[in-house]
């Protein structure tokens, strides 16, 4: 556990502005996805979510639970992230994956709700504004994700599939539910 991580619990608050610096799309390509996520981007793509695979959305194998992830740029950086005139934005910014609308807070722990991290590394902590932590976005993020490892985990330890056979079928399950969880057009359509 990284010690830049604080500890916020219901109704704590903190200082943040988001600087728009880019710098949470720079350090690796390691955003984590749901199913749900994959979707949502492929849906704001006009893709197939199969398109989305190897370009954009990799796959990462650890424990013999594979995890989707956002692809990252040789540099580090976030394949969805662009300068427009120098300034950092996000390419999918109304379809961007759950992990990154709660950064700079982060999942705790889903059986504890009411408790969320804060990574201190973000340099719009410690600004003006006084911020309330994202919490109903976070409850959003953990029906999602515990839909999608409930899925992903009895297809590898129950149904004896293999990570990435797994990992497929779930996104593939999940494409009816995905449907009903906010469509782009009602997302926020703020660059970053
Ligand atoms: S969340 Fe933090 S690191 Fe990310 S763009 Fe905003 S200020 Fe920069
Ligand atoms: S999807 Fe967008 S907000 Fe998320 S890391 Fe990539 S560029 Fe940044």
């Amino acid at each position: 556990m990284s010690l830049h991580y604080a500890r916020l619990r219901f109704g704590e608050k903190t200082h943040f502005t988001c600087l728009r610096c880019g710098q949470c799309c720079t350090r690796g390509p390691n955003v984590g996805l749901t199913a749900y996520d994959v979707h949502r981007i492929a849906r704001y793509l006009g893709v197939d979510w199969r398109e989305l695979k190897g370009k954009y959305v990799v796959a990462v194998i650890a424990d013999m639970v594979a995890v989707p992830t956002l692809r990252g740029t040789i540099d580090g950086k976030c394949v969805f992230l662009e300068y427009l005139d120098g300034t950092p934005s996000c390419r999918i910014y109304p379809a961007r994956p759950m992990r990154c609308r709660l950064y700079p807070f982060m999942p705790y722990s889903p059986g504890n709700t009411e408790t969320i991290y804060l990574d201190t590394c973000c340099p719009g902590l410690n600004t003006e504004k006084e911020a309330e932590p994202p919490w109903k976005c976070l409850k959003e993020y953990y029906v999602e994700a515990k839909r999608h490892y409930a899925k992903l985990y009895h297809l590898v330890f129950q149904e004896g599939c293999e990570p990435l056979e797994a990992l497929e079928k779930t996104i593939e399950d999940c494409a009816g539910e995905a449907q009903q969880t906010p469509t782009v057009k009602t997302f926020k359509t703020r660059q970053l």
